[in-house]
């Protein structure tokens, strides 16, 4: 019996907690891709069939049908990791993967394959060599740290990795990619706290997708990070019903910030395999960010980004507002859809 207070992890939990149908196709899907429901998302999760918070984390049958685009390496990452837990793409920056656990795991995660309650902490020996191919390329100015998720670390072995980083000097920040402070808030203790803070800065990039995540424990949370000097920013997944409108959007962009957190990325949701029922067309969500431009803040604008399949990196794909007109000058399309012209540069001072 799954009681409130531990992580749901297995479809009889599922079915026992009423979130899930008693299929034995699920069984399948669990076979293939973990389950984690931790309590406090538990608690998150409304009534309906299609609540946007169910729909994150508890497994259905359609993520057995897996089209011929979708690839178990959907960002490419692998020709790019020169030694295990490291992905080096772009030159001023590299991810290293201290563990591969998640607090929860998303049913559309683009690292599906690599995640789970089997992949431990990575070893001392593979830390080291880590720690050495980050001290041997000068060019590393920040060391971005993913998984599974850091905070789930033990504290003393984040402690373990930062003051690692610390003694590197070309590292000058560190970035934490997590999505413990809503899905498990009362991991974000004292302790964690005072580990965060140190001489190399420490930026956290929350992963959230919903308005209703967010509930009073991850925003106590939140603000005790924030009080704590640590900078908040916000990654996003655009995702078929879960919060593909402009409404959804905006109501978690806003949440974010007045959290203190600013959105930073809207991702398209990558090629990850059985996750065709999630993905939008990027026209709908060219059309969605389109709206959000229009109406709302500037602090609650993320950039929609693509990762381009085969490890080409991201690149950003709203609309561009900006057309050459066949005159040489320039045609700037405003939030309410008209165009104006904007001169090109004079003759003789450029091209
Ligand atoms: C996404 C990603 C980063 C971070 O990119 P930013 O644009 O700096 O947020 C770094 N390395 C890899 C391999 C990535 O996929
Ligand atoms: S938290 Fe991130 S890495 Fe973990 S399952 Fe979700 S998307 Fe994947």
């Amino acid at each position: 019996m799954t009681g409130d207070r531990t992580t749901i992890r297995t479809v009889d939990g599922l079915v026992a907690a009423g979130l899930a149908p008693d299929q034995a196709a699920l069984e399948e899907v669990a076979e293939r891709y973990a389950i984690a429901i931790s309590p406090a998302v538990r608690r998150r999760v409304g009534p309906g069939p299609d609540d946007p918070v169910a729909a994150q984390f508890v497994p259905t049958t359609s993520e057995l049908i897996v089209s011929a685009d979708e690839l178990t390496d959907p960002i490419g990452d692998d020709p790019f990791t020169p030694v295990t837990g490291v992905t080096h793409r772009y030159r001023d920056r590299v991810l290293l993967k201290p563990l591969g656990m998640c607090p929860v795991y998303c049913r559309f995660c683009f690292r599906r394959e690599a995640v789970g309650p089997e992949h431990g902490i990575l070893p001392d020996g593979d830390l080291a060599v880590a720690f050495d191919y980050i001290r041997g390329h000068e060019e590393i100015w920040e060391v971005i740290l993913t998984g599974g998720d850091p905070l789930m670390l033990p504290p003393a072995r984040l402690e373990r990795v930062l003051d690692g980083l610390d003694a590197i000097a070309h590292v000058k920040v560190v970035r934490i990619h997590t999505r413990v402070p809503v899905v498990s808030p009362e991991r974000i203790r004292p302790r964690l706290l005072s580990v965060l803070r140190r001489r190399t800065p420490v930026w956290v990039v929350l992963h959230c997708n919903h308005r209703q995540e967010i509930g009073a424990e991850a925003s106590a949370a939140l603000g005790a990070l924030a009080d704590g000097g640590i900078p908040l920013l916000s990654q996003t997944v655009l995702l078929r019903g879960v919060n593909d409108s402009a409404t959804a959007l905006e109501e978690l962009f806003r949440a974010l910030v007045e959290n203190r957190v600013k959105p930073y990325y809207l991702h398209h949701a990558d090629l990850a395999r059985g996750t065709g029922h999630f993905r939008t067309a990027i026209e709908e969500g060219r059309d969605i960010v389109r709206r959000l431009r229009g109406d709302v803040s500037g602090l609650c604008q993320p950039t929609y980004v693509l990762d381009i399949p085969g490890g080409h990196g991201k690149v950003p794909i709203a609309d561009s507002c900006v057309e050459r007109s066949p005159d040489g000058s320039y045609l700037v399309t405003d939030r309410r859809g008209a165009r104006h012209r904007y001169p090109p540069v004079p003759e003789g001072t450029g091209q």
